[in-house]
């Protein structure tokens, strides 16, 4: 950064303060934070797994509801999911970090603290990164290389017909946790349209907006399912349920039937979620729908479905369905009627990012 800023005094200060936030140099990294590149070395017969993805100020994250400590979680936990749902082991990451001379020092520190919190807990090193004074929104670019086994990579490709569907965690909490945020602060305002969190649910909503806010990326997880060559296709649930599961069924090549009643939904009424609404999104609606849950959907042939636990290291596994021939996905209600379930996920080349 350069100097007269009024965030950090030079660059030169700025990497000084982010290698002491890093602590000791970490396992792997041969030439970390400070010179023209880094170097790391990798496990002999690994592959390289690699991932990017941007945070951007009013797109992925909204500063009067994110604290920067969130921005710098979510900013990192994003990619972990990725390389999470292809079964591998996260290593080394590239901050690039894009903010307007209004940002304070203070916004940055905490951004970097979440960020490396969270990676220090799955063993990532940040070993660079670029950074930059621009007049627009703040932009975050988080660029992840993780490693695996040679060719034991979970891919989206192959589920097979018959294969059982499940999902880790419980769905639709991180759309509940943005509802709950949003109500929060119109609260605050003259006066509240949708009406505040009381009663018995506070707990469910408080809960919603840990997971909104600070996700956990479910790493263990694919690994165990990629070591012991337990799931055929895997996807993180990123987008929402429905648009997830349609972009595996599609590189499959096969269809999929989800039971609405085995669906790990949020825990309130569709009367607690909307007091004042008629009709208005059920809990099924945000758990099929709702993005950001960071969980893991995959597929389990027949003949290993036993070796899949009912939890894993404490996040229940739910089987919520299964995988057919003919490409369309089918919701089957409480009653038992069969109905067409159709990708209502986030995709951000869509006009509002809904379908
Ligand atoms: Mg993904």
């Amino acid at each position: 950064m350069r100097t007269r800023t009024g965030l950090f005094r030079s660059e030169t200060e700025f990497v000084k303060w982010l290698s002491a936030r890093m602590g000791a140099k970490a396992a792997g990294v041969r030439i970390g934070i400070g010179d023209d590149a880094a170097v790391a070395k990798l496990a002999r017969g690994a592959d390289l797994i690699v991932k990017t993805d941007m945070s951007l100020e009013g797109v992925h994250f909204d500063p009067g509801l994110h604290p920067a400590r969130s921005v710098g979680h979510r900013a990192l936990a994003r990619p972990l999911s990725d390389i999470a749902a292809m079964g591998g082991k996260p290593r080394f990451a590239l901050i690039s970090l894009a903010v307007s001379r209004s940002t304070s020092r203070r916004w940055i520190e905490e951004f970097f603290h979440g960020l490396v919190r969270l990676g220090k807990r799955f063993g990532v090193a940040v070993v660079g990164g670029d950074t930059a004074i621009a007049s627009g929104p703040i932009f975050v670019d988080v660029a992840l290389m993780g490693e695996m086994k040679r060719g034991e990579a979970l891919l989206r490709s192959g589920a097979r017909p018959r294969d059982l569907i499940y999902v880790s965690g419980r769905l639709g909490l991180s759309g509940l946790g943005l509802e709950a945020l949003q109500r929060k602060r119109a609260v605050k305002g003259v006066r509240s349209r949708r009406g505040p969190l009381v009663g018995s649910e506070s707990d469910e909503w408080a809960h919603a907006i840990e997971a909104h806010l600070y996700p956990e990326p479910r790493v263990a997880l694919g690994r165990f399912l990629a070591e012991n060559h337990l799931a055929s296709a895997a996807i993180d649930v990123s987008d929402g349920l429905s648009t997830d599961l349609e972009h595996l069924i599609e590189a499959s090549n096969v269809g999929a039937r989800i039971w609405a009643n085995q669906v790990p939904a949020p825990s309130l009424s569709r009367q607690q979620l909307n007091p004042d609404a008629r009709r208005g999104p059920a809990p099924l609606h945000l758990a099929l729908h709702g993005g950001e849950d960071y969980e893991l959907l995959f597929t389990v042939p027949a003949r290993v479905a036993a070796r899949i636990p009912p939890a894993f290291r404490g996040v229940p596994l739910r089987r919520i369905g299964e995988i057919r021939r003919g490409r369309w996905m089918t919701l089957v209600n409480a009653e038992g009627h069969e109905a067409p379930l159709r990708a209502g996920g986030f995709d951000h080349f869509l006009r509002g990012g809904r379908r």
